[in-house]
Protein backbone atom coordinates (compact mmCIF):
# COMPACT_ATOMS: atom_id res chain seq x y z
CA UNK A 1 0.00 0.00 0.00
CA UNK A 2 2.61 2.20 -1.55
CA UNK A 3 -0.28 5.06 -1.57
CA UNK A 4 -1.36 4.70 2.39
CA UNK A 5 2.42 5.04 3.39
CA UNK A 6 2.70 8.07 1.35
CA UNK A 7 -0.13 9.99 2.82
CA UNK A 8 1.18 9.09 6.23
CA UNK A 9 4.46 10.56 5.57
CA UNK A 10 2.07 14.17 5.71
CA UNK A 11 0.81 13.39 8.77
CA UNK A 12 2.53 15.74 10.78
CA UNK A 13 1.74 18.79 8.27
CA UNK A 14 -1.84 17.77 8.55
CA UNK A 15 -1.75 17.98 12.41
CA UNK A 16 0.08 20.93 12.43
CA UNK A 17 -2.85 22.13 9.60
CA UNK A 18 -5.25 20.92 12.60
CA UNK A 19 -3.98 23.27 15.52
CA UNK A 20 -3.22 26.67 13.39
CA UNK A 21 -7.20 26.17 12.45
CA UNK A 22 -8.22 25.36 16.31
CA UNK A 23 -6.12 27.92 17.45
CA UNK A 24 -7.33 30.61 14.93
CA UNK A 25 -10.93 30.22 15.54
CA UNK A 26 -9.91 30.21 19.23
CA UNK A 27 -8.14 33.48 19.55
CA UNK A 28 -10.91 35.01 16.82
CA UNK A 29 -14.10 32.98 16.26
CA UNK A 30 -15.43 34.79 13.14
CA UNK A 31 -11.74 34.24 11.52
CA UNK A 32 -12.60 31.66 8.62
CA UNK A 33 -16.06 33.02 8.53
CA UNK A 34 -15.19 36.74 7.51
CA UNK A 35 -12.38 35.62 5.32
CA UNK A 36 -14.69 33.86 3.13
CA UNK A 37 -16.85 36.89 2.60
CA UNK A 38 -14.17 38.65 0.55
CA UNK A 39 -10.58 39.20 0.25
CA UNK A 40 -9.86 42.70 0.15
CA UNK A 41 -5.40 43.49 0.69
CA UNK A 42 -4.38 46.29 0.01
CA UNK A 43 -0.59 45.47 -0.72
CA UNK A 44 0.89 42.91 -3.50
CA UNK A 45 4.13 41.23 -2.52
CA UNK A 46 6.53 40.10 -5.41
CA UNK A 47 9.43 38.43 -3.06
CA UNK A 48 11.59 35.14 -3.21
CA UNK A 49 10.53 31.73 -3.34
CA UNK A 50 13.13 30.85 -0.32
CA UNK A 51 11.79 29.29 2.89
CA UNK A 52 13.04 31.55 5.17
CA UNK A 53 10.98 34.32 3.79
CA UNK A 54 7.21 33.99 4.97
CA UNK A 55 5.60 37.16 3.61
CA UNK A 56 2.52 37.11 5.50
CA UNK A 57 4.86 36.46 8.83
CA UNK A 58 7.77 39.28 7.97
CA UNK A 59 5.51 42.52 7.60
CA UNK A 60 2.52 41.10 10.65
CA UNK A 61 -0.32 40.65 8.06
CA UNK A 62 -3.07 38.13 8.53
CA UNK A 63 -4.47 36.35 5.73
CA UNK A 64 -6.68 37.69 3.42
CA UNK A 65 -4.19 40.99 3.69
CA UNK A 66 -1.01 40.62 1.42
CA UNK A 67 -1.50 39.17 -1.98
CA UNK A 68 1.49 37.36 -2.69
CA UNK A 69 3.26 36.28 -5.94
CA UNK A 70 6.95 34.74 -5.08
CA UNK A 71 9.65 32.94 -7.47
CA UNK A 72 13.55 32.73 -7.14
CA UNK A 73 14.99 35.61 -7.37
CA UNK A 74 11.98 37.84 -6.83
CA UNK A 75 12.04 38.73 -10.77
CA UNK A 76 9.48 40.74 -12.63
CA UNK A 77 10.02 39.54 -15.89
CA UNK A 78 7.89 41.42 -18.97
CA UNK A 79 7.13 38.09 -20.65
CA UNK A 80 6.31 36.06 -17.42
CA UNK A 81 2.38 35.66 -17.58
CA UNK A 82 2.20 34.29 -14.14
CA UNK A 83 4.03 37.32 -12.41
CA UNK A 84 1.74 39.69 -15.06
CA UNK A 85 -1.56 38.12 -14.14
CA UNK A 86 -0.80 38.42 -10.56
CA UNK A 87 -0.14 41.87 -10.62
CA UNK A 88 -3.05 42.62 -13.59
CA UNK A 89 -5.49 41.19 -10.86
CA UNK A 90 -3.89 42.68 -7.99
CA UNK A 91 -3.81 46.12 -9.35
CA UNK A 92 -7.15 46.42 -11.76
CA UNK A 93 -9.36 43.65 -9.60
CA UNK A 94 -8.54 43.47 -6.19
CA UNK A 95 -7.55 47.38 -6.62
CA UNK A 96 -3.86 46.92 -4.43
CA UNK A 97 -2.75 50.55 -2.95
CA UNK A 98 0.84 49.42 -3.01
CA UNK A 99 3.26 47.05 -4.77
CA UNK A 100 6.66 45.46 -2.65
CA UNK A 101 9.03 43.94 -4.31
CA UNK A 102 10.90 42.38 -1.75
CA UNK A 103 14.67 40.50 -1.89
CA UNK A 104 16.67 39.38 0.48
CA UNK A 105 20.29 38.87 1.26
CA UNK A 106 21.88 35.53 1.02
CA UNK A 107 19.40 34.78 -1.98
CA UNK A 108 20.36 31.40 -3.72
CA UNK A 109 19.26 32.71 -6.75
CA UNK A 110 21.43 35.23 -6.42
CA UNK A 111 24.35 33.19 -5.27
CA UNK A 112 23.68 30.58 -8.44
CA UNK A 113 23.68 33.80 -10.90
CA UNK A 114 27.36 35.02 -9.90
CA UNK A 115 28.67 30.84 -9.86
CA UNK A 116 27.19 30.31 -13.12
CA UNK A 117 27.77 26.75 -12.46
CA UNK A 118 25.19 24.95 -14.55
CA UNK A 119 22.02 24.25 -12.84
CA UNK A 120 19.61 23.11 -15.74
CA UNK A 121 16.59 24.91 -16.83
CA UNK A 122 16.95 27.40 -14.33
CA UNK A 123 19.85 28.63 -15.88
CA UNK A 124 17.61 30.82 -18.19
CA UNK A 125 15.56 32.17 -15.37
CA UNK A 126 18.85 33.11 -13.17
CA UNK A 127 20.29 34.63 -16.35
CA UNK A 128 17.86 37.53 -15.93
CA UNK A 129 19.79 38.41 -12.74
CA UNK A 130 23.11 38.45 -15.00
CA UNK A 131 21.60 40.50 -17.18
CA UNK A 132 21.44 43.27 -14.03
CA UNK A 133 24.95 42.23 -12.89
CA UNK A 134 26.60 43.11 -15.97
CA UNK A 135 24.50 46.20 -16.34
CA UNK A 136 25.72 47.21 -13.23
CA UNK A 137 29.35 45.81 -13.13
CA UNK A 138 31.01 49.11 -12.49
CA UNK A 139 28.86 49.91 -8.87
CA UNK A 140 29.63 45.84 -8.31
CA UNK A 141 33.19 46.47 -9.37
CA UNK A 142 33.33 48.50 -6.08
CA UNK A 143 33.08 45.93 -3.97
CA UNK A 144 36.43 43.93 -3.53
CA UNK A 145 34.42 41.52 -0.90
CA UNK A 146 32.80 38.90 -3.00
CA UNK A 147 30.06 38.65 0.40
CA UNK A 148 29.20 42.32 -0.05
CA UNK A 149 29.42 42.26 -3.75
CA UNK A 150 26.35 39.60 -3.36
CA UNK A 151 24.44 42.10 -0.83
CA UNK A 152 24.89 44.87 -3.67
CA UNK A 153 23.68 42.49 -6.68
CA UNK A 154 21.21 41.43 -4.51
CA UNK A 155 19.69 45.51 -4.20
CA UNK A 156 20.43 45.77 -7.55
CA UNK A 157 18.55 43.70 -8.42
CA UNK A 158 15.42 44.20 -6.86
CA UNK A 159 15.77 47.58 -7.61
CA UNK A 160 15.42 46.42 -11.54
CA UNK A 161 12.54 44.32 -10.50
CA UNK A 162 10.72 47.18 -9.13
CA UNK A 163 11.52 49.18 -11.94
CA UNK A 164 10.01 46.91 -14.24
CA UNK A 165 6.97 46.85 -12.22
CA UNK A 166 6.30 50.50 -13.36
CA UNK A 167 7.48 50.29 -17.14
CA UNK A 168 4.23 47.04 -17.47
CA UNK A 169 1.48 48.45 -19.42
CA UNK A 170 -0.63 47.82 -15.81
CA UNK A 171 1.18 50.49 -13.91
CA UNK A 172 1.40 52.42 -16.39
CA UNK A 173 -2.36 51.99 -17.27
CA UNK A 174 -2.85 52.47 -13.52
CA UNK A 175 -1.48 55.45 -13.14
CA UNK A 176 -2.70 57.17 -16.31
CA UNK A 177 -6.37 57.00 -14.81
CA UNK A 178 -4.70 58.15 -11.99
CA UNK A 179 -5.14 55.18 -9.51
CA UNK A 180 -3.57 55.65 -6.59
CA UNK A 181 -0.44 52.65 -6.65
CA UNK A 182 3.21 52.86 -5.18
CA UNK A 183 6.04 50.96 -6.47
CA UNK A 184 8.28 49.64 -3.36
CA UNK A 185 11.67 48.08 -3.20
CA UNK A 186 12.35 46.31 0.08
CA UNK A 187 15.25 44.02 0.72
CA UNK A 188 15.07 41.59 4.09
CA UNK A 189 18.11 40.33 5.83
CA UNK A 190 17.83 36.71 6.85
CA UNK A 191 19.94 37.24 10.07
CA UNK A 192 17.95 39.68 12.13
CA UNK A 193 14.67 39.68 10.29
CA UNK A 194 14.43 42.85 9.61
CA UNK A 195 13.20 44.73 6.24
CA UNK A 196 14.93 48.04 4.77
CA UNK A 197 13.91 50.09 2.34
CA UNK A 198 16.08 51.13 -0.58
CA UNK A 199 14.98 54.32 -1.93
CA UNK A 200 12.96 53.14 -4.96
CA UNK A 201 8.97 54.37 -4.36
CA UNK A 202 7.20 55.27 -7.27
CA UNK A 203 3.90 56.11 -7.21
CA UNK A 204 3.19 58.03 -10.54
CA UNK A 205 4.27 57.63 -14.12
CA UNK A 206 6.99 59.87 -14.19
CA UNK A 207 10.38 58.44 -15.29
CA UNK A 208 11.11 55.33 -13.39
CA UNK A 209 14.22 55.14 -15.32
CA UNK A 210 15.08 58.35 -13.41
CA UNK A 211 13.93 56.67 -10.23
CA UNK A 212 15.85 53.60 -10.98
CA UNK A 213 19.26 56.06 -11.37
CA UNK A 214 19.28 58.03 -8.18
CA UNK A 215 18.49 54.19 -6.08
CA UNK A 216 21.45 53.17 -7.77
CA UNK A 217 23.63 55.57 -6.92
CA UNK A 218 23.18 55.61 -3.39
CA UNK A 219 24.05 51.83 -3.02
CA UNK A 220 27.21 52.80 -5.60
CA UNK A 221 28.15 55.10 -2.76
CA UNK A 222 27.78 52.74 0.12
CA UNK A 223 29.67 50.44 -1.87
CA UNK A 224 32.67 53.08 -2.30
CA UNK A 225 32.48 53.74 1.48
CA UNK A 226 32.72 50.36 2.54
ZN1 LIG B 1 16.12 34.17 -2.64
Amino acid sequence: MKHESESRALDHLIAGNRRWAEGSVREDPAFFRRLIEQQAPKYLWIGCADSRVPANDIVGLLPGELFVHRNVANLVVHTDLNCLSVLQYAVDVLRVEHVIVCGHYGCGGIAAAERATPLGLIDNWLRHIQDVAERRRAVLARERDPARRADRLCELNVLEQAHNVCRTTIAQDAWRRAQPLSVHAWIYRLSDGLVQQLGFTAADASDPAVRLASAVERIEARAQRG
